[in-house]
């Protein structure tokens, strides 16, 4: 699948549609790629977020960018891991599908994922990276809209997991 792609950096530097955002449900800010995302989109973003009354987990919503080289980030909020018996993998599937919705929405041709749940909110990264693939992969078959759709790995681990998987499609 040659519209699927891996880039291994920061997330806020990439010039590109749309960055997603690892939000938490208040949309206020938070740590990790949420974190260096407000700090890098300036206070702005915060503001804008404001208005949107949070994010339920598994749902997507966008704002402008800012600062970022990025023109759009869509927020969504994937799953805390509670050990995978109360549809965390559901939940993370809907967070992917639903961020490719509302960019294909505002017909964005490119965008970039980060690893979603996978840090503070503790989903295994092995099984996240299967959801993330197979989700996109499977939204990729019916759309014609999107250009690319990359995974930003930021560690080791996460970069790969993402190559062996991709590479044995
Ligand atoms: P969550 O709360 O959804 O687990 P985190 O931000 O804690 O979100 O982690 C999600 C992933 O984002 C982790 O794999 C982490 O390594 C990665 N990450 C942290 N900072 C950045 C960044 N600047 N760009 C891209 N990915 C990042």
């Amino acid at each position: 699948m040659d519209r699927i792609q891996v880039f291994q950096g920061d997330i806020t530097e990439m010039h590109i549609d749309a960055i997603v955002n690892a939000a938490n449900k208040s949309l206020l800010g938070g740590g990790g790629v949420d974190g260096a995302i407000h700090r890098a989109a300036g206070p702005k973003l915060l503001e804008e977020c404001r208005q949107l009354n949070g994010c339920s987990t598994g749902e997507a919503k966008i704002t402008h960018a800012y600062r970022l080289p990025a023109r759009y980030v869509i927020h969504t909020v994937g799953p805390v891991w509670y050990g995978g018996q109360i549809g965390e993998r559901e939940q993370l599937a809907n967070a992917y599908r639903n961020s490719l919705l509302l960019a294909q929405e505002y017909g964005l041709r490119t965008i970039a994922f980060p690893n979603i749940s996978t840090g503070v909110y503790r989903f295994p990264k092995e099984l996240a990276a299967e959801i993330a693939i197979r989700t996109v992969r499977d939204f990729l078959i019916n759309d014609d809209t999107f250009e690319s759709v990359i995974f930003c790995v930021y560690d080791d681990e996460n970069r790969e997991i993402y190559q062996k998987l991709l590479a044995g499609l």
